[in-house]
């Protein structure tokens, strides 16, 4: 069989990464008909729950990941902090979707900003901080305040901090282990938005969006669809999305983070080469989910329908929900047009993503306060409901540090 050829059900499809966003991707290539093979090295990882089988092995381990690309016709990931060697070994025997230079790119925040400058694409003005002088340049260039941020593995606000006066840069710095950073202008956005894009390689491009995102305490709260902005920003997102998405060329699935500026301007934040959070509405809000259209591309089939079906929104549940007692379902599932996804997870740490809930209503309001209502129903009445500070917000592969040390990620 050509590698060129599109993969059809039956097909075996890998994925690096035992999360949820692999647990979804099972679930939908598995409805089309696939086999799904999860490659991560935590012991019952959410996605090995719903994949025909999971694989514990390092992503290090060359002959581990080498087995398990022979097994599969395709192999993509579910997070981007996947070793970029991982995917080389694994390009050997099978075709790998998204490719090294897509993830060698979105898993740096460096080397993303300076692909996104070098094609014309707008960010926040930003100054790469390698040494103690570059701190006092991005005083200078970015003024107060402004954000630090770890090239490499930062994620829901982790490995960030935000500089309110000059003198605190250093400390700043220092904190995050005075490691390569990006400093970037902080920015007074009037909201967030993200646009899912679908490349295949055949050059297929599908966008959905923009979602309309907000956070508490850096980690995604709600996500809704359509959102509340004008058809030229509408446009213009998509237009974005969709030329990164070109100039990367992806294959797979992309999310791109975009701030959408008081007078009307979108800045692109960050890229996200896998299904992203703020999608998971497209399970009840679309004919094609972003899990079911990272099937098709990845396959070379041709791409879904992403069209908004109805107004929809999606409310995260995090650990903090389960720290007075277990969370009340049957409360939630009283309302019959709620959808509720758990991810498998026992361990219910605060802060960390334990599952969401989906509405679709007659308009966005009605959809936003049904997901709202209903993750307060999980909340016995007793229960003074505050989330507290993330501590550790998702989990992390331990592996994926020595990773880095062993080969500085690359
Ligand atoms: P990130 O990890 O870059 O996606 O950042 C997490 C969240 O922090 C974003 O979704 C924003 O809410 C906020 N944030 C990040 N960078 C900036 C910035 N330059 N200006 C204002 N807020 C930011």
């Amino acid at each position: 069989m050509s590698k060129r050829d599109p993969i059809l059900p039956g097909a075996t499809l890998g994925v690096f990464g035992g999360g949820q966003l692999g647990r979804m991707f099972a679930s939908a290539a598995a409805r089309m008909g696939y086999r799904v093979l999860v490659l991560a090295p935590d012991c019952d990882p959410p996605a090995g729950h719903v994949a025909h089988e999971h694989v514990r092995a390092d992503y290090l381990d060359e002959s581990a990941v080498r087995d398990f690309a022979r097994r599969c016709d395709a192999v993509t990931l579910e997070f981007e902090n996947v070793p970029v060697r991982t995917l080389d070994v694994a390009a050997e025997d099978t075709r790998v979707r998204p490719g090294r230079e897509v993830l060698a790119i979105a898993q740096d925040r460096i080397l993303e900003r300076e692909f996104l400058s070098k094609h014309g694409f707008p960010t926040s003005p930003f100054v790469i901080v390698r040494a103690p002088e570059d701190c006092e340049t991005a005083v200078e260039r970015l003024g107060m305040p402004f954000v630090l941020k770890t090239a490499r593995l930062g994620y829901d606000g982790k490995g960030q901090r935000r500089v309110e006066a000059p003198g605190d840069v250093y400390w700043a710095w220092a904190e995050l282990s005075e490691r390569p950073s990006l400093a970037e202008a902080w920015v007074d956005f009037a909201c967030e938005l993200s646009v899912v894009v679908a490349r295949a390689p055949s050059g297929a491009i599908q966008t959905f969006g923009p979602i309309l995102n907000e956070h508490r305490d850096h980690i995604l709260d709600l996500s809704v669809v359509p959102a509340d902005v004008p058809r030229v920003v509408e446009r213009r997102a998509h237009q974005l999305a969709r030329e990164i998405a070109e100039h990367l060329g992806l294959e797979g699935l992309m999310c791109v983070e975009m701030f959408l500026g008081e007078d009307g301007d979108l800045l692109v934040n960050e890229l996200a080469p896998r299904p992203h959070n703020s999608g998971h509405l497209t399970i009840e809000g679309c004919n094609c989910s972003q899990f079911e259209q990272q099937v098709r591309a990845i396959c070379d089939l041709p791409l879904g329908s992403m069209a908004t079906l109805r107004p929809t929104a999606m409310a995260n549940l995090l650990g903090d929900l389960w720290s007075a007692r277990e969370p009340d379902w049957l409360a939630l599932l009283r309302d019959p047009e709620v959808s509720l996804h758990l991810y498998g997870k026992t361990d219910s740490r605060p802060g960390r993503k334990m599952g969401h809930v989906t509405a679709t209503g007659a308009t966005v309001d009605e959809a936003r306060r049904a997901v709202i209502a209903a993750r307060r129903s999980l909340i016995t009445r007793d229960v003074d409901h505050e989330p507290s500070r993330p501590e550790d917000s998702e989990e992390m592969d331990v592996s994926l540090l020595a990773a880095f040390a062993q080969w500085g990620g690359d």
